[in-house]
């Protein structure tokens, strides 16, 4: 029986968790953390900690684990460099898979995006549009960037530089290195991905539209009972899912 606790157990996220949790046998659910439990009075009992907290809370959250040797799974996104730079130090103690997306659908399509990318070559333009509900608060979606990455890496581009994050008022012409990056707000969309690749004559576009945070929510309980038998190290879904 692996033993799990889940951070951000009230938000939207964790009440799926919960829910889903319920049809995995192997997975016991010890703690249920939210903003004002303590953690660390819990942590000890559990084998791994699922964070769909915040970005900022993440830290504090794999630091604890690291200190108990216990193994994380981070759903959150949005984290700044200080976040990622203070996450990335607990890789040497313990086992962490971190992912901006857990569903297998996402994780297809970015296996689809890197071998379009790699087909159609420098000719093509590429864009990348991201719909989420209103109360999402960061911009853009950490799978949007995760795609960015991808892109970025198989043109060879650095993405700081590369990345054009909308576009407004006399922008000029569009250049060869740009990734295109928009973010759409509104109702209760759960997540909606295209990547666009734009040459003259023909247009590919590759979609991700997720329906239910059930998709996540099952991917991330997978990913918990698979990152406690592995060594330190930081994975991503790709790893659990087989596809590297
Ligand atoms: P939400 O706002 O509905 O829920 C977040 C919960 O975390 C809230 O209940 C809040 O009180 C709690 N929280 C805040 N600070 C905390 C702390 N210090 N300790 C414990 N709990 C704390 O948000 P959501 O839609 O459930 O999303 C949560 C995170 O997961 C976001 O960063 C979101 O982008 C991300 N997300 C990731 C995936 C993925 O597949 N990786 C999918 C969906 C959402």
């Amino acid at each position: 029986m692996t033993r799990v606790i889940i951070t951000g157990v009230k938000g939207r996220m964790g009440k799926a968790l919960v829910a889903c949790a319920a049809n995995f046998r192997e997975l016991e659910i010890v703690g249920k953390i939210d903003a004002g439990d303590d953690l660390s009075a819990v942590i000890a009992k559990s084998d791994v900690v699922i964070d769909f907290s915040s970005h900022s809370a993440t830290p504090g959250i794999v630091e604890l684990c690291g200190k108990n040797k216990k193994a994380i799974v981070i759903g959150t996104t949005g984290h700044t460099d200080t976040d990622t730079f203070e996450i990335t130090k607990n890789k040497t103690k313990i086992p962490i898979v971190w992912a901006s997306n857990f569903s297998t659908g996402v994780n297809t399509l970015f296996w689809l995006t890197r071998k379009a990318a790699e087909i159609l070559g420098t000719g093509f333009d590429l864009e990348i549009v991201e719909m989420h509900h209103r109360l999402k608060k960061d911009a853009p979606s950490g799978t949007a960037k995760s795609l960015a990455e991808i892109l970025a890496d198989v043109r060879k581009l650095h993405l700081n530089e590369s990345a054009r994050h909308g576009r407004v008022g006399i922008v000029g012409e569009r250049k060869q290195s740009e990734i295109g990056i928009h973010s759409i707000r509104g109702g209760d969309v759960v997540g909606d991905h295209t990547v666009i690749f734009a040459n003259n004559g023909e247009r590919v576009e590759l979609t991700h539209k997720a329906s239910s945070r059930d998709t996540f929510a099952n991917g991330a309980l997978r990913a918990a009972l698979w990152v406690v038998k592995q060594k330190p190290g930081i994975y991503d879904m790709q790893d659990v899912l087989g596809l590297k």
